[in-house]
């Protein structure tokens, strides 16, 4: 299913950071994930989109290592990191994690948390941090603690968190979804803005269709555990494959 023809515009792509082979996962009996296949290059976003249920965060969950595949293979890099016999651990795979409800560290101050999952030398490890927290507007809170922030600041300090140790892969599972809208499109931005320049490879779950149009080079549209429809968010968009996908989209205004 991989053969490549020399002529083929996937030979000019380079090798994809994170790629996913034909994924299954069954709940009692049942496929909530089934044959998901993605490519996602690095500096890309790829946006798995879909009703609550579909499979989404079984997905991630699968690409972060905490939940087991039935089926299918994961590759970083061109290297194997899982399939059903191999596995490297979690904690190995240079992933970072931002979900809706995946709280700082109550007790660390914030040059801490984001320091937390750093290597290397006090000075370079306070460097990193004051480079981070200043990209996303709170050095003046570099000492302050969670709990004096607004939830809006908190993600964004989770951002810094995730992206501190320079993950290959950014695995962001409804991460805005706590948020008003008063502030929710200026914290997609700046998050954009700031995985484009560490250059993650980023998965992007999301039930809003207007979130995915406004953050992924690519969509993948989920139903049922598949994907039924994968590409550019216009294109999406404007071809929506059926009735059912045509009734989904037309949440965006
Ligand atoms: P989404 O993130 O798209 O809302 P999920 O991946 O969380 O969907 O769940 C997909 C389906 O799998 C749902 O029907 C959910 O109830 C089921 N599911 C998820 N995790 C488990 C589990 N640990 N045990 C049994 N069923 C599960
Ligand atoms: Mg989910």
């Amino acid at each position: 299913m991989t053969t490549l023809h020399a002529s083929s515009a996937a030979d000019l792509l380079p090798e994809p950071r994170l790629e996913i082979r034909n994924l299954r996962r069954f709940f009692d009996g049942r496929p909530v994930v089934d044959d998901v296949s993605l490519k996602v290059q690095k500096g890309q976003v790829t946006c798995l989109l879909g009703p609550s249920g579909c499979g989404k965060s079984t997905t991630l969950r699968m690409i972060a290592g905490v939940e087991m595949q039935d089926s299918g293979q994961i590759y970083v890099d061109g290297k194997l990191i899982c399939d059903t016999v191999f596995r490297v651990p979690p904690e190995r795979r240079e992933i970072g994690l931002m979900f809706q409800d995946f709280a700082l560290f109550p007790h660390l101050s914030v040059a801490d948390n984001v320091a937390f999952g750093l290597k290397g030398s006090r000075a370079e490890k306070r460097a990193r941090v004051e480079e981070l927290l200043t990209r996303v507007s709170l050095a003046r809170h570099i000492d302050s603690f969670p709990h004096e922030l607004s939830g809006g600041e908190q993600q964004r300090v989770a951002l810094a968190r995730a992206i501190a140790p320079r993950p290959k892969i950014m695995l962001m599972d409804e991460p805005f979804s706590g948020l008003d809208n008063r502030l929710r499109d200026g914290i997609r931005d700046e998050t954009l803005s700031l995985l484009k320049e560490e250059e993650a490879a980023v998965v992007l779950v999301t039930h809003e269709p207007e979130e995915a149009m406004r953050m992924g080079d690519e969509i993948a549209l989920m139903r049922g555990g598949k994907i039924v429809q994968q590409g550019a968010p216009y294109n999406v968009y404007t071809r929506p494959i059926d009735k059912a996908a045509v009734a989904f989209f037309s949440d965006v205004n």
